[in-house]
């Protein structure tokens, strides 16, 4: 008996693009398949060895066109993320965009040193040798970006692989794909040769299948559930992963604060973006001796945002997640049921689209989650304490340790404070500003992750070290080879003189050896 197939292909799955400020459909984007991911990862092993070989300068001078193409296009980009994500153009322009150029520009600087065959120092034992240390390129990395800042998290990361003679695979945010298309169009116009680059647009599944392919390294930004499913994935080859995970900074306010100061940067820190930043203040812990008088001043900043769309001039857009929405309700909702109470805020806002009222709650203690666990919107949780030597102990006692921040008049003082907070980067007197300087390492310790981006680290994580040593020629012979008889008493010599600090002891010593290893 014949049968005949009647079933169509099963249509391909796509994701479907929402405005975060009205919930309209924006587009639809084809989701990678696994299979297609593999050919990416085939298509970057293929394109690297000539781009590792194209050499530092060319390979900067060819990256150094993107800061071109964002100073045409830039205004177009910050329309778009802003269109993806909801965030006000200036965010779009500032802690998207422009710190591409800065980024380019500071590698262009300083790679050569960074990358470059350095000498270093040869013990006295190993004399007429001379000491190197290089790096070379791991080969394909697969990158895999949020959506919180869809654009900068990307390039980022791509760029420091590239620049380090790696080929990538990126694997953006479902949430955002219209900043993945425009990283894509980047990469494009800046004409690399094919395989360089390969955006592969897609969800959960898509960056699950990158994690499996062939590539070197995994460098990930994201939460943390996702980033133990990545290493997990990568302990099976096993290949060395980054993880960019969240945080809940601390921002420490002392007594002798610029209450003025501390209060506008504490509405900045942690409004800004919508509070979906892992650099975001979520834990203001004040002095008792000031607190009432930085709560009312801080009341005042967050009473004075204005929200709304991009287009509406607004300090601060809608959530960019829809899911995120649910996880701010319950945080807010779970702390006012503890026991903390809202100053401000507090609910959804009545309108279309993912907007939540900027939020200010106080009695606010380590036992509630919104203390315990990252809330990535737009509230701000203050806690009340005795002295700062509590606010160090409340803030270290704590899964993630990203960023903090110590406000005070006496800096010294804060330089003290900083140095006992444990995270990755801190601040004084100012917040946020830190991850601009990409001489600065960035990253995380405990549950924040771990590795750096920026500074000499953010190139040297996507290397190898290698390790050169050259003999000159200049001894005729070698003291600690065969053959071993009669060295015995000689080689004890060496061992005293120089563990004894007696130099002139050993060399005589080696003298000796001399004549035992002529054959
Ligand atoms: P997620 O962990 O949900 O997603 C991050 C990326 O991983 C996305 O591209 C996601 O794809 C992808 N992904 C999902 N499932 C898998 C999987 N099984 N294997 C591989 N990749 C997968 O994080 P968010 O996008 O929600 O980002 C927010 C988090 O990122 C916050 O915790 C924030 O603090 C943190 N973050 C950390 C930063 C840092 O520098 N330390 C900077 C910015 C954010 P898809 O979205 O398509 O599902």
């Amino acid at each position: 008996m014949q049968t005949t197939d009647t079933h169509e292909p099963a249509p391909r799955p796509v994701i479907e693009k929402r405005s975060p400020v009205t919930g309209e459909l924006l587009g639809t984007f084809p989701i990678t398949t696994p299979e297609e991911v593999d050919a990416a990862v085939r298509r970057a092993r293929e394109a690297f060895p000539t781009w590792r070989d194209t050499g530092l300068d060319d390979r900067l001078r060819m990256l150094a066109r993107i800061k071109d193409v964002v100073r045409t296009h830039g205004e177009e980009y910050a329309r778009r993320i802003s269109e993806d994500t909801g965030k006000p153009l200036v965010d779009s322009l500032l802690t998207e965009l422009m710190s591409i150029p800065l980024f380019i520009d500071h590698y262009r600087r300083t790679a050569k040193k960074t990358l470059g065959r350095h000498r270093v120092p040869t013990p006295i034992l190993f004399p007429g040798k001379a000491s190197y240390v290089e790096h070379f390129p791991l080969g394909v990395v697969g990158v895999i970006s949020p959506w919180n800042f869809p654009f900068q998290l990307s390039m980022v990361p791509v760029l420091s692989a590239l620049i380090a003679g790696n080929t990538v695979v990126l694997k953006p945010s479902e949430v955002t794909p219209i900043t993945g298309e425009i990283v894509d169009e980047i990469f494009r116009r800046i004409g690399l040769p094919r395989g360089v680059v390969e955006v592969i647009q897609g969800d959960g599944s898509t960056g699950a299948a990158l994690t499996r392919a062939a590539v070197d390294k995994i460098f990930f930004t994201g939460s943390v559930a996702t980033g133990r499913k990545v290493m997990a994935e990568a302990a099976k080859r096993p290949i060395p992963v980054e993880l960019e995970l969240g945080g809940k900074d601390a921002m420490i306010v002392c007594a002798d604060a610029n209450l003025v100061r501390a209060a506008r940067a504490a509405a900045w820190g942690g409004l800004v973006n919508c509070g979906q930043m892992c650099t975001s203040v979520e834990r203001i812990f004040v002095v008792d001796a000031v607190h009432d008088r930085f709560v009312a001043m801080l009341e005042k900043e967050v009473r004075a945002m204005r929200v709304g769309g991009p287009d509406e001039h607004a300090d601060m857009g809608p959530l960019t997640f829809p899911p995120q929405l649910a996880t701010v309700e319950r945080h807010v909702e779970a702390a006012r049921a503890d026991g903390a109470r809202i100053v401000t805020g507090g609910a959804r806002l009545d309108r279309p689209g993912q907007f939540y009222a900027p939020t200010l709650l106080v009695d606010v203690t380590p036992q509630m989650e919104i203390y315990r666990e990252e809330t990535f919107g737009p509230v701000l949780p203050v806690v009340r304490v005795a002295d700062e030597d509590e606010a160090i102990r409340l803030a270290n006692d704590h899964q993630y340790g990203l960023n903090g921040s110590v406000w005070t008049e006496d800096v010294d003082r804060g330089l003290a404070l900083a140095s006992r907070l444990e995270c990755g980067q801190v601040m004084v007197n100012d917040l946020v500003a830190i991850v601009g300087n990409p001489a600065l390492p960035f990253g995380g310790v405990k549950n924040s992750g771990f590795g750096r981006y920026h500074g000499p680290e953010g190139l040297l994580s996507f290397t190898h070290q290698k390790a050169i040593m050259v003999d000159r020629g200049w001894l005729d012979f070698e003291p600690f080879w065969f053959p071993y008889a009669g060295k015995y008493d000689a080689m004890s010599q060496v061992f005293h003189g120089l563990l004894g600090g007696n130099l002139p002891k050993a060399l005589y010593a080696m003298t000796k050896l001399r004549s035992l290893t002529k054959r």
